[in-house]
């Protein structure tokens, strides 16, 4: 295997995050959609009556994932702002004391004084807000929250994952949804355990397992119910 030279070595954590996510929303979209309509399908009901379960179980939880991911990004925008006007507050009327500060942080990452008073000068001088916003608090133009994008991807995913199970659901069969479901299940382990550098089939087994556990709860309780109201 050959290997590419130091520093072009292909490192996925910061462009893969939003594939992680949707990886992720897909997931939930597959499992909770399929486990839905498994359960449904177990109480004897029509295939009608089980696809249209699995069309409400989508738009719900696509709508609820898209809500969910724009309050909690927008509270971290907010966050966010609100410590970039800190910042810049704190470097217009402290600019002592803020030099003082980003010296001591390359000093804590293991740069001896002079060297991170030279560090802390330069990149002050270069871009003193840029530099505190990234290594006093850890934020950047890639990684800054984006309340919208947010949203919509993650009622993306969720939606086609639990398109998946809806689709599956057309043949009328509990264990083809379950069958499909799993397969697809065990890609995006694949995927996702790719994108984290850890085994595939590790990843894809773990997925399949959990997500196991989930349909045969639900077409036990669905089983119960529907032999016994
Ligand atoms: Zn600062």
């Amino acid at each position: 295997m050959s290997r590419l030279p130091h520093g072009l070595e292909r490192h996925t954590a910061h462009r893969s995050g939003w594939l992680r996510a949707a990886v992720l929303g897909a997931n939930d979209g597959i499992v909770s959609t399929a486990s839905l309509m498994v359960g449904i399908a177990a109480a004897k009901t029509s295939t009608g009556v089980v696809v249209a379960t699995g069309v409400a179980a989508l738009a719900a939880g696509a709508l609820s994932m898209a809500v969910g991911e724009y309050i909690s990004v927008s509270t971290q925008r907010d966050t966010e702002r609100a410590d970039r006007a800190k910042e810049e507050h704190e470097l217009e009327h402290f600019p002592e004391e803020e030099l003082q500060e980003l010296t001591s942080i390359y000093q804590r990452r293991g740069l001896n004084a002079t060297l991170a008073h030279e560090v802390a000068v330069a990149l002050t001088e270069a871009d003193s807000l840029g530099t505190h916003l990234r290594d006093e608090l850890g934020i950047t133009d890639s990684n800054q929250a984006r309340p919208l994008q947010a949203a919509g991807s993650a009622a993306i995913s969720f939606s086609i994952g639990a398109a998946i199970a809806v689709i599956a659901g057309l043949a009328g069969q509990i264990w083809v949804i379950a069958l499909v479901s799993l397969i697809a299940l065990g890609l995006l382990g694949a995927i996702g355990a790719r994108l984290a550098g850890a085994s595939l089939v590790v990843g894809a087994a773990r997925v399949v397992a959990g997500s196991a556990v989930a349909l045969i709860v639900t077409f036990a309780l669905g089983r119960l119910l529907g032999t016994t109201i």
